[in-house]
């Protein structure tokens, strides 16, 4: 593959003097993107990851018999020069594809064809791919949960759940959904209450296999009068595998207000509740080979703070995420980028 840069790596004017040490909390795009922009312009910067890798909500789901879901976010648009840049070299690269499925919408049985409004994204074999390749070259420490902050001298010190994690910081930064932005944000109560008066939507997200087609005619849609409100299909999409020939996988998401009525039913529930909206939905009586259910209890910020980011000098804590300025793949990349540009021009 050729080698691969982003419009992150020259976003910030050359500067000389000291950098602060700057810990980032959470590997979606926004943290990434902060990371990125930070790290090329000289900074030493660490990122911790709760989970396996980069990517956040815009996950990819690898089930047993090698089949993939994007059960997350499903694609996304590029309005911003900028972001648009970022689209087009992960393009290049083979990171992303425009993704030219029939999107329609659903109801009761009736589907009808969208017009195409804009071009629609996703990420190239799954949609994280482009995070994690902006990840690469970043000091990202997997698996590591940070708890909470606490103050040693001027700087930062971070808590696991294992203790205290190696390093100090000048500057920390919480990239992740607003709920969880709020307990590492003591240390700047200013900004917790911020973080705090974000509500965010959930999403009970159904990844369903079928041994033959669906005959929709549709690749995805927007549904109608039920607990659902998307379905798509993975085949429809660009760069994914074919595993067993024949077979459709399809992500079913719920509806906000039917997720939450269902938030702590157990996943094998909600799964049959879901299978059962798709037959009621689509007319057609699908038994699936497989359902799988997963929780995203933070989907959407509804609505999204006006601020692109927070930041509190006195302190050094700040966070961005999709929550601030604009909801979303493209919001949450532009707030990291907001931010970086903040604290680069202090
Ligand atoms: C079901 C669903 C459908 C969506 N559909 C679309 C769509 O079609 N188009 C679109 O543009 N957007 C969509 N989105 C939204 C999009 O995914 C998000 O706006 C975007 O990915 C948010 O990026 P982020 O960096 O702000 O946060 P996230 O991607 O949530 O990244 C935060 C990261 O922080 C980590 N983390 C959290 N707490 C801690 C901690 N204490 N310690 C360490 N790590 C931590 C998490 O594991 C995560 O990796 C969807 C989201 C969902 C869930």
């Amino acid at each position: 593959m050729a080698s691969f840069t982003s419009p992150l790596d020259t976003l910030l004017p050359k500067r000389s003097g000291p950098r602060p040490r700057v810990a980032v909390i959470g590997a979606g795009i926004s943290g990434v993107a902060l990371a990125r922009a930070l790290h090329s312009a000289g900074y030493p910067v660490q990122v911790f990851e709760k989970s396996r890798g980069a990517g956040g909500r815009m996950a990819t789901r690898r089930t047993e018999d090698g089949g993939a879901f994007d059960h997350g976010a499903q694609y996304f648009t590029a309005r911003d020069a900028l972001f648009q840049e970022q689209v087009r070299r992960w393009m290049d690269a083979g990171l992303a594809a425009e993704w030219n499925g029939v999107i329609g919408t659903l109801e009761h049985g009736r589907v009808t064809r969208s017009e195409r409004e804009h071009t629609r994204y996703v990420g190239v074999p799954g949609m994280g791919a482009g995070v994690k390749q902006l990840a690469e070259e970043l000091a990202l420490h997997r698996e590591v949960r940070v708890e909470r902050l606490e103050r040693e001298g001027p700087a930062w010190r971070l808590f696991a759940e294992s203790g205290p994690v190696p390093g100090v910081f000048d500057v920390v930064v919480a990239a992740v959904p607003a709920p969880q932005a709020v307990p590492l944000l003591a240390g700047a109560p200013g900004l917790a209450a911020r973080a705090g008066s974000v509500r965010m939507q959930p999403c009970l997200a159904v990844m369903a296999r079928f041994a033959s087609s669906v005959e929709l005619e549709v690749d995805a849609a927007f549904v109608h009068g039920s607990p659902l409100s998307w379905i798509a299909r993975e085949e429809g999409k660009p760069g994914r595998r074919t595993v067993h020939p024949g077979e459709e996988r399809w992500v079913l998401h719920g509806s906000p207000e039917a997720s939450r009525e269902a938030l702590e039913d157990a996943p094998e529930q909600v799964a049959t509740r879901w299978v059962e909206a798709f037959a009621a939905a689509t007319g057609r009586d699908m038994r699936p080979v497989e359902a799988v259910a997963h929780r995203w209890r933070y989907a959407l910020p509804a609505p999204a703070r006006e601020e692109s980011f927070l930041f509190d000098a006195a302190s050094g804590l700040g966070a961005c995420g999709d929550w601030c300025g604009g909801p979303r793949v493209e919001g949450a990349f532009l707030s990291g980028v907001a931010l970086a540009r903040h604290l680069h021009s202090r």
